[in-house]
Protein backbone atom coordinates (compact mmCIF):
# COMPACT_ATOMS: atom_id res chain seq x y z
CA UNK A 1 0.00 0.00 0.00
CA UNK A 2 1.34 3.21 -1.22
CA UNK A 3 -1.45 5.97 0.24
CA UNK A 4 -4.58 7.65 -0.24
CA UNK A 5 -5.82 8.81 -3.46
CA UNK A 6 -8.73 11.31 -4.65
CA UNK A 7 -11.89 9.83 -6.58
CA UNK A 8 -12.12 10.00 -9.94
CA UNK A 9 -14.55 12.45 -9.69
CA UNK A 10 -12.06 14.33 -7.02
CA UNK A 11 -14.68 14.03 -4.42
CA UNK A 12 -14.86 10.62 -2.32
CA UNK A 13 -11.73 8.73 -1.52
CA UNK A 14 -10.83 6.05 -4.36
CA UNK A 15 -8.97 4.20 -1.71
CA UNK A 16 -5.37 2.41 -1.85
CA UNK A 17 -2.73 2.61 -4.51
CA UNK A 18 -0.88 -0.74 -4.84
CA UNK A 19 1.95 -1.62 -7.15
CA UNK A 20 1.84 -4.72 -9.89
CA UNK A 21 4.50 -6.91 -9.48
CA UNK A 22 7.51 -6.65 -11.89
CA UNK A 23 6.26 -9.99 -13.36
CA UNK A 24 2.67 -8.54 -13.79
CA UNK A 25 4.11 -5.55 -15.60
CA UNK A 26 6.27 -7.49 -18.05
CA UNK A 27 3.40 -9.42 -18.57
CA UNK A 28 0.91 -6.22 -19.30
CA UNK A 29 3.88 -4.56 -21.55
CA UNK A 30 3.33 -8.20 -24.11
CA UNK A 31 -0.48 -7.66 -23.78
CA UNK A 32 -0.80 -4.02 -24.65
CA UNK A 33 1.19 -4.62 -27.95
CA UNK A 34 -0.63 -7.95 -28.72
CA UNK A 35 -1.87 -8.20 -32.46
CA UNK A 36 -5.37 -7.51 -33.18
CA UNK A 37 -5.97 -11.08 -34.44
CA UNK A 38 -5.05 -12.24 -30.78
CA UNK A 39 -7.38 -9.72 -28.77
CA UNK A 40 -10.52 -11.69 -29.09
CA UNK A 41 -9.10 -14.76 -26.48
CA UNK A 42 -9.54 -12.04 -23.58
CA UNK A 43 -13.04 -13.29 -23.30
CA UNK A 44 -12.28 -16.35 -22.80
CA UNK A 45 -9.89 -15.72 -20.41
CA UNK A 46 -12.59 -13.75 -18.38
CA UNK A 47 -15.46 -16.37 -19.24
CA UNK A 48 -13.05 -19.00 -17.85
CA UNK A 49 -12.41 -17.12 -14.71
CA UNK A 50 -15.71 -16.35 -14.15
CA UNK A 51 -16.81 -20.15 -14.73
CA UNK A 52 -13.60 -21.28 -12.47
CA UNK A 53 -15.29 -18.84 -9.62
CA UNK A 54 -18.78 -20.44 -10.10
CA UNK A 55 -17.07 -24.02 -9.72
CA UNK A 56 -14.87 -22.66 -6.76
CA UNK A 57 -18.07 -21.46 -5.05
CA UNK A 58 -19.86 -24.21 -5.54
CA UNK A 59 -17.05 -26.33 -3.93
CA UNK A 60 -16.98 -24.11 -1.08
CA UNK A 61 -20.82 -24.29 -0.25
CA UNK A 62 -20.15 -27.93 0.59
CA UNK A 63 -18.95 -27.01 3.78
CA UNK A 64 -19.95 -23.80 4.22
CA UNK A 65 -24.15 -23.42 3.90
CA UNK A 66 -23.14 -18.97 3.57
CA UNK A 67 -21.84 -19.41 0.45
CA UNK A 68 -24.78 -21.69 -1.21
CA UNK A 69 -24.88 -21.13 -5.17
CA UNK A 70 -28.04 -19.56 -6.28
CA UNK A 71 -30.32 -21.54 -8.50
CA UNK A 72 -29.89 -19.50 -11.55
CA UNK A 73 -25.92 -18.58 -11.51
CA UNK A 74 -25.09 -18.22 -14.44
CA UNK A 75 -22.25 -15.67 -16.16
CA UNK A 76 -23.57 -12.55 -18.08
CA UNK A 77 -21.82 -10.55 -20.50
CA UNK A 78 -22.90 -7.52 -20.66
CA UNK A 79 -21.91 -4.49 -23.36
CA UNK A 80 -23.23 -1.28 -23.47
CA UNK A 81 -22.00 0.87 -26.51
CA UNK A 82 -22.93 4.46 -25.33
CA UNK A 83 -20.63 4.06 -22.28
CA UNK A 84 -18.03 2.09 -23.75
CA UNK A 85 -18.30 -0.12 -21.43
CA UNK A 86 -18.10 -4.18 -21.20
CA UNK A 87 -19.02 -6.04 -18.26
CA UNK A 88 -18.78 -9.35 -17.17
CA UNK A 89 -20.32 -10.79 -14.53
CA UNK A 90 -20.64 -14.16 -12.19
CA UNK A 91 -22.12 -15.87 -8.87
CA UNK A 92 -18.76 -16.90 -8.06
CA UNK A 93 -16.88 -17.70 -4.79
CA UNK A 94 -15.59 -13.78 -5.55
CA UNK A 95 -12.67 -12.23 -4.08
CA UNK A 96 -11.96 -10.63 -0.30
CA UNK A 97 -9.57 -7.42 -0.53
CA UNK A 98 -7.16 -9.24 0.03
CA UNK A 99 -7.87 -11.53 -3.11
CA UNK A 100 -8.29 -9.08 -5.17
CA UNK A 101 -4.59 -7.36 -4.02
CA UNK A 102 -2.70 -10.59 -4.24
CA UNK A 103 -5.07 -12.36 -7.39
CA UNK A 104 -4.64 -9.31 -9.57
CA UNK A 105 -1.62 -7.60 -8.75
CA UNK A 106 0.77 -10.64 -8.46
CA UNK A 107 1.08 -13.75 -10.95
CA UNK A 108 0.12 -16.34 -8.94
CA UNK A 109 -0.40 -19.16 -10.95
CA UNK A 110 2.13 -21.53 -12.31
CA UNK A 111 0.96 -21.43 -15.71
CA UNK A 112 2.04 -17.26 -15.95
CA UNK A 113 5.04 -18.07 -14.06
CA UNK A 114 6.49 -20.33 -16.47
CA UNK A 115 5.43 -17.40 -19.03
CA UNK A 116 7.90 -15.40 -16.88
CA UNK A 117 10.72 -17.72 -17.65
CA UNK A 118 9.99 -18.37 -21.58
CA UNK A 119 10.12 -14.69 -21.51
CA UNK A 120 13.35 -14.22 -19.41
CA UNK A 121 14.84 -16.62 -22.15
CA UNK A 122 14.25 -14.81 -25.16
CA UNK A 123 16.07 -12.03 -26.43
CA UNK A 124 13.83 -8.85 -26.54
CA UNK A 125 14.48 -8.65 -30.64
CA UNK A 126 13.10 -11.70 -30.95
CA UNK A 127 9.67 -11.13 -28.90
CA UNK A 128 8.06 -9.24 -31.81
CA UNK A 129 7.73 -12.52 -33.78
CA UNK A 130 7.26 -15.16 -30.82
CA UNK A 131 4.40 -12.82 -28.83
CA UNK A 132 1.45 -14.79 -30.94
CA UNK A 133 2.73 -18.34 -30.09
CA UNK A 134 3.88 -17.22 -26.07
CA UNK A 135 0.31 -15.79 -25.98
CA UNK A 136 -1.46 -18.53 -27.90
CA UNK A 137 0.51 -21.15 -25.75
CA UNK A 138 0.76 -20.17 -22.16
CA UNK A 139 -2.39 -17.85 -21.74
CA UNK A 140 -2.31 -14.56 -20.13
CA UNK A 141 -5.56 -14.74 -17.93
CA UNK A 142 -7.12 -11.96 -16.56
CA UNK A 143 -4.42 -9.32 -17.42
CA UNK A 144 -5.40 -10.17 -21.36
CA UNK A 145 -8.30 -7.33 -20.65
CA UNK A 146 -5.86 -5.05 -20.92
CA UNK A 147 -5.68 -6.36 -24.75
CA UNK A 148 -8.80 -4.38 -25.38
CA UNK A 149 -9.36 -2.01 -22.53
CA UNK A 150 -7.39 0.78 -21.12
CA UNK A 151 -9.40 1.06 -17.66
CA UNK A 152 -10.72 -2.13 -15.91
CA UNK A 153 -12.52 -2.05 -12.57
CA UNK A 154 -13.34 -5.55 -10.95
CA UNK A 155 -16.38 -5.19 -8.12
CA UNK A 156 -16.16 -7.99 -6.01
CA UNK A 157 -17.58 -9.80 -3.06
CA UNK A 158 -16.92 -12.62 -1.14
CA UNK A 159 -19.37 -15.35 -0.69
CA UNK A 160 -20.51 -15.35 2.91
CA UNK A 161 -19.46 -11.69 3.46
CA UNK A 162 -21.47 -8.63 3.21
CA UNK A 163 -18.10 -6.75 1.94
CA UNK A 164 -17.55 -5.86 -1.56
CA UNK A 165 -14.50 -3.81 -2.85
CA UNK A 166 -13.41 -2.39 -5.87
CA UNK A 167 -10.23 -3.10 -7.69
CA UNK A 168 -9.42 -0.39 -10.43
CA UNK A 169 -6.59 -0.05 -12.65
CA UNK A 170 -5.30 1.66 -16.17
CA UNK A 171 -2.79 -1.48 -16.54
CA UNK A 172 0.23 1.08 -15.88
CA UNK A 173 2.18 0.03 -12.92
CA UNK A 174 -0.22 -0.61 -10.38
CA UNK A 175 -3.88 -0.17 -9.39
CA UNK A 176 -6.37 1.08 -6.45
CA UNK A 177 -8.73 -0.97 -3.88
CA UNK A 178 -11.52 0.84 -2.45
CA UNK A 179 -14.65 0.14 -0.85
CA UNK A 180 -17.76 -0.63 -3.02
CA UNK A 181 -21.37 -2.06 -3.05
CA UNK A 182 -22.46 -5.50 -4.75
CA UNK A 183 -25.91 -6.84 -4.16
CA UNK A 184 -24.80 -10.53 -4.40
CA UNK A 185 -21.79 -12.40 -4.01
CA UNK A 186 -19.67 -12.75 -6.88
CA UNK A 187 -17.57 -10.54 -9.57
CA UNK A 188 -18.04 -8.05 -12.24
CA UNK A 189 -15.14 -7.42 -14.38
CA UNK A 190 -15.99 -3.48 -15.84
CA UNK A 191 -13.75 -3.27 -19.26
CA UNK A 192 -13.56 0.48 -20.98
CA UNK A 193 -13.50 -0.11 -24.29
CA UNK A 194 -10.37 1.27 -26.18
CA UNK A 195 -10.44 3.24 -28.89
CA UNK A 196 -9.95 0.98 -31.67
CA UNK A 197 -11.52 -2.15 -30.25
CA UNK A 198 -15.16 -1.44 -30.79
CA UNK A 199 -16.36 -4.53 -32.29
CA UNK A 200 -15.88 -5.66 -28.40
CA UNK A 201 -19.28 -3.61 -27.65
CA UNK A 202 -21.01 -5.45 -30.02
CA UNK A 203 -23.36 -8.55 -28.91
CA UNK A 204 -23.43 -10.36 -32.29
CA UNK A 205 -19.21 -10.23 -31.94
CA UNK A 206 -19.03 -11.69 -28.58
CA UNK A 207 -21.45 -14.17 -29.04
CA UNK A 208 -19.45 -15.53 -32.01
CA UNK A 209 -16.41 -15.18 -29.62
CA UNK A 210 -18.02 -17.35 -27.29
CA UNK A 211 -19.07 -20.18 -29.32
CA UNK A 212 -15.53 -20.52 -30.41
CA UNK A 213 -13.70 -20.04 -27.53
CA UNK A 214 -16.15 -21.26 -24.36
CA UNK A 215 -18.22 -23.93 -25.70
CA UNK A 216 -17.39 -25.90 -23.03
CA UNK A 217 -18.67 -23.98 -20.26
CA UNK A 218 -21.03 -25.99 -18.19
CA UNK A 219 -22.78 -22.94 -16.64
CA UNK A 220 -24.89 -21.19 -18.62
CA UNK A 221 -23.66 -17.61 -20.52
CA UNK A 222 -25.98 -14.81 -21.18
CA UNK A 223 -25.02 -11.69 -23.64
CA UNK A 224 -27.18 -8.90 -23.35
CA UNK A 225 -28.61 -7.06 -26.72
CA UNK A 226 -28.32 -3.33 -27.06
CA UNK A 227 -31.91 -2.16 -25.31
CA UNK A 228 -32.44 -5.30 -23.15
P1 LIG B 1 -5.79 -18.39 -13.53
O1 LIG B 1 -7.24 -18.37 -13.93
O2 LIG B 1 -4.98 -19.29 -14.40
O3 LIG B 1 -5.57 -18.68 -12.08
P2 LIG B 1 -5.94 -15.57 -14.12
O4 LIG B 1 -4.91 -14.54 -14.43
O5 LIG B 1 -6.96 -15.81 -15.20
O6 LIG B 1 -5.18 -16.91 -13.77
O7 LIG B 1 -6.69 -15.19 -12.79
C1 LIG B 1 -5.92 -14.99 -11.61
C2 LIG B 1 -6.72 -15.28 -10.38
O8 LIG B 1 -7.65 -14.22 -10.13
C3 LIG B 1 -7.57 -16.55 -10.43
O9 LIG B 1 -6.81 -17.68 -10.08
C4 LIG B 1 -8.64 -16.23 -9.38
O10 LIG B 1 -8.17 -16.53 -8.09
C5 LIG B 1 -8.81 -14.73 -9.50
N1 LIG B 1 -9.97 -14.39 -10.32
C6 LIG B 1 -9.96 -13.92 -11.59
N2 LIG B 1 -11.21 -13.72 -12.06
C7 LIG B 1 -12.05 -14.05 -11.03
C8 LIG B 1 -13.50 -14.05 -10.86
N3 LIG B 1 -14.31 -13.67 -11.84
N4 LIG B 1 -13.98 -14.43 -9.66
C9 LIG B 1 -13.16 -14.81 -8.65
N5 LIG B 1 -11.81 -14.84 -8.76
C10 LIG B 1 -11.25 -14.46 -9.92
MG1 LIG C 1 -7.87 -17.67 -15.75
Amino acid sequence: MVDQVAGQDGAAPAGEEHAFSAEVGRLLDLVVHALYSEREIFLRELVANAADATDRRRFEALTDAARTLPEDAKVRIDPDKDARRLTISDDGAGMSKDELARNLGTIARSGTRAFGQELDSRKPEDLPKDRPSLIGQFGVGFYAAFMVADHVDVVSRRAGSDEAWRWSSDGKGGFTLSPATRERPGTDIILHIKEDADEFLDAWRLEAIVRKWADHIVWPITIRRDGE
